[in-house]
């Protein structure tokens, strides 16, 4: 997996980020707001955008999702209960599902309410140590929001523990 982080150096103070398969050069742009920055660096690598992913729904996360759909043809990928708010979306993520790029990149998509409610990270399977690609900025959640954080993270641990295989 090659990971490619982009500073937009825009007034959102946001990141975009590249992620690609060495083998095949497909590639996962995510919250690709500054597209044409994205498209330069997809370029210089020899690298194909063939999927689009929003963390959110928020603006400066999606603002560049229709260009940059019209210049690769890329499919938009974001949390399922964003359909409503994210124009274009052709696959809906929701806990434990996995976004795949080319042959040797996937990544497991992990339901994180917060900043929104429609909020996805990704973790990756594929590379040591695991890494968490996408980062997002919470503002101090309320407390029913801090619930769904917990059932969302709890379910998500909880059912990855190992089990002892003595116990039936
Ligand atoms: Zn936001």
């Amino acid at each position: 997996m090659i990971l490619k982080q982009i500073w937009t150096a825009n007034a959102y103070r946001n990141f975009n980020y590249l992620i690609a398969c060495s083998e095949t050069g497909e590639a996962l742009a995510i919250d690709p707001l500054d597209y044409e920055k994205c498209l330069r660096v997809a370029k210089e690598e020899g690298w194909n955008i063939t999927q689009i992913l929003n963390t959110h729904e928020h603006r400066d996360h999606t603002g560049g999702n229709e260009p940059m759909v019209r210049k690769t043809g890329a499919k938009i990928l974001a949390h399922k209960n964003a359909r409503d708010k994210i124009a274009g979306m052709a696959r809906g993520l929701g806990a434990g599902d996995v976004v795949k790029v080319g042959k040797t990149v996937e990544l497991e998509a992990l339901d994180t309410p917060g900043h929104t409610m429609s909020h996805v990270c990704l973790l990756s399977h594929t590379d040591q140590p695991a890494s968490a690609a996408i980062r997002y900025s919470m503002p101090a959640p309320g407390i029913a929001i801090m619930a769904a954080i917990r059932q969302s993270f709890t379910r998500r641990f909880l059912s990855s523990s190992p089990s002892c295989p003595n116990r039936h």
